[in-house]
């Protein structure tokens, strides 16, 4: 069942990406604090399991080139700084997602004289994705969510 419903996803993945974007989607990690339990997840998604590259979808290193930003972490105020340069640099349409409880709301460490407590405090997000960490199919849902509510956005005109 979880592997249909995952085959399910990629395919509804494959096809928004070439509605929204054209052919491929292109997104820069960002590690505002992790542990790195959310980062090993999201790695995953490039493994032979998920192999999401096989749909138009690849880790950039460069912030100029990406469509979407995954941020991973609560925003330690150590990078606050670093994460917003990041978003400043991105190419338009500047989708953040946030991965994992400490991003989507500081998690266990909250909000603090070193946390932020979530990474909207620091940029726009436009969908959060729970968990600690969430599991790569979380992850993909929370991708496809975000591409449907940038269609919605340009069908409504924004
Ligand atoms: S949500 Fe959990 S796994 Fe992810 S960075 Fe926070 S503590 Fe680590």
């Amino acid at each position: 069942m979880e592997n249909q419903h995952t085959a399910d996803l990629e395919l509804s993945l494959q096809t928004r990406i070439k509605e929204v974007l054209g052919n491929s989607l292109h997104i820069r990690h960002v590690d505002a604090g992790s542990c790195n339990g959310c980062d090993f997840e999201m790695m995953a998604l490039c493994n032979p399991v998920y192999d999401v590259q096989r749909f138009g979808i690849d880790f950039v290193a460069s912030p100029r080139h990406a469509d979407m930003l995954l941020v991973t972490g609560g925003g330690t105020r150590h990078l606050e700084v670093a994460l917003q340069k990041t978003y400043a640099a991105a190419a338009a349409p500047k989708m953040v997602v946030a991965i994992g409880a400490c991003a989507c709301g500081g998690g266990v460490v909250g909000q603090s004289y070193a946390n932020t407590g979530g990474i909207d405090r620091i940029v726009p997000v436009i969908v959060y994705v729970p968990g600690c960490p969430p599991r790569p199919s979380a992850i993909l849902a929370g991708i496809l969510l975000a591409l449907d509510k940038l269609a919605a956005c340009r069908a409504a005109g924004f």
